[in-house]
């Protein structure tokens, strides 16, 4: 691999994987001022439906902990606007620029269409919407949108494995991004890189131990992956430990379920689901407080004197994008 990109953009959902996809870069001896990590807030700007409310600021304090620039986007109104979307278009991109200028572009145009469902659970972006409306779409938009990218050599990096699903292991580990114009008049040049595509988890963990990173507080409580609190691809312990966290967050989601008519799941509702499952028992209210608090004010970097600890949800079972 030729590291003479001018930027490194990450992928940083605030998870295991992005966590391992920064310490990698550091270790390769990649200049920290190249590195930017953009987060895509799932939830838009200030609500919280999905997610979990202390992401925003724990992927903050992590760029904050290794000195690199963090910029976040998202979609105007979130994963609610985009699904309760009727005979309308999708909304406006939102993406903040350097000096934390934001910059707002899109739903002008484009075409008027009816969701009024949950993502379904699908290898499909089209049917499974949240990961493309929500993230790929807002990362182009974002590289398209600025200057800044124009004459210079960018790559992408994202920490999808191989493990996860036999379609991430067929996903190129090198490849041009689909933002790239790097032979039109912008010269904009973007490569997508997927360094860890044949990592094992064992790898994840032991760069993150080797940097002594404290991980978002979903892994300790039980949880395999950071992702959103209530996303599609959980299992009924998921669930019912996410519903145990947060019942209001929990009753606004089974309640559109139930307005649509149509399930999350194919094969069950999810208040059947969750009457099913077993919250994680590793569940504190330490650590409750912590993920369901807008502000995250745990250090991300375990000091010399304290032990690092494999999170519970480590090695776990793996509910993920198929
Ligand atoms: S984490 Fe789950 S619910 Fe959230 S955007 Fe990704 S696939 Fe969708």
């Amino acid at each position: 691999m030729n590291l003479n990109y001018d930027k490194y953009i990450v992928a940083f959902s605030g998870g295991k994987d992005s966590i391992a996809l920064v310490l990698y870069l550091l270790q390769l001896g990649v200049d920290p001022s190249r590195i930017e990590l953009w987060h895509h807030d799932i939830d838009g700007k200030d609500e919280t439906f999905m997610d979990w409310e202390c992401t925003h600021d724990y992927c903050q304090k992590f760029a904050d902990a290794f000195g690199i620039q963090i910029y976040f986007s998202w979609k105007e109104g979130g994963f609610k606007r985009e699904m309760l979307r009727e005979n309308q278009r999708t909304a406006p991109t939102w993406f903040e620029t350097p000096g934390k200028i934001l910059k707002k572009v899109g739903g002008i145009l484009g075409d008027l269409a009816t969701r009024f469902k949950f993502p379904q659970v699908s290898a499909d972006l089209k049917v499974r919407w949240c990961s493309a409306y929500l993230k790929i779409d807002v990362c182009s938009a974002a590289i398209r949108n600025q200057e800044r990218f124009q004459g210079l050599r960018t790559v992408v990096l994202s920490g999808e494995r191989g493990e996860e699903s036999t379609a991430r292991s067929k996903y190129q580990i090198f490849e041009v991004d689909r933002s790239d114009r790097r032979n039109g008049r912008l010269k904009r040049h973007v490569d997508r890189w997927r360094p860890i595509r044949d990592w094992k988890e064992s790898e994840v963990w032991d760069i993150i131990k080797k940097y002594r990173v404290r991980v978002h507080p979903c892994y300790y409580m039980g949880w395999s992956r950071c992702s959103c609190k209530f996303c599609i691809f959980g299992n009924a312990d998921q669930f019912a430990s996410a519903y145990k966290l947060s019942p209001v967050q929990g009753d606004e989601i089974i309640g559109y379920e139930e307005l649509f008519g149509v399930t999350m799941k194919r094969n069950t509702d999810l208040r059947s689901l969750i009457s099913c499952g077993n919250p994680y028992p590793n569940i504190t209210s330490e650590l409750a407080r912590q993920a369901t608090s807008k502000i995250y004010d745990q250090q991300i970097i375990f000091n010399e004197n304290e032990e690092w600890l494999l999170p519970a949800g480590a090695f776990g079972e793996s509910c993920g994008p198929i």
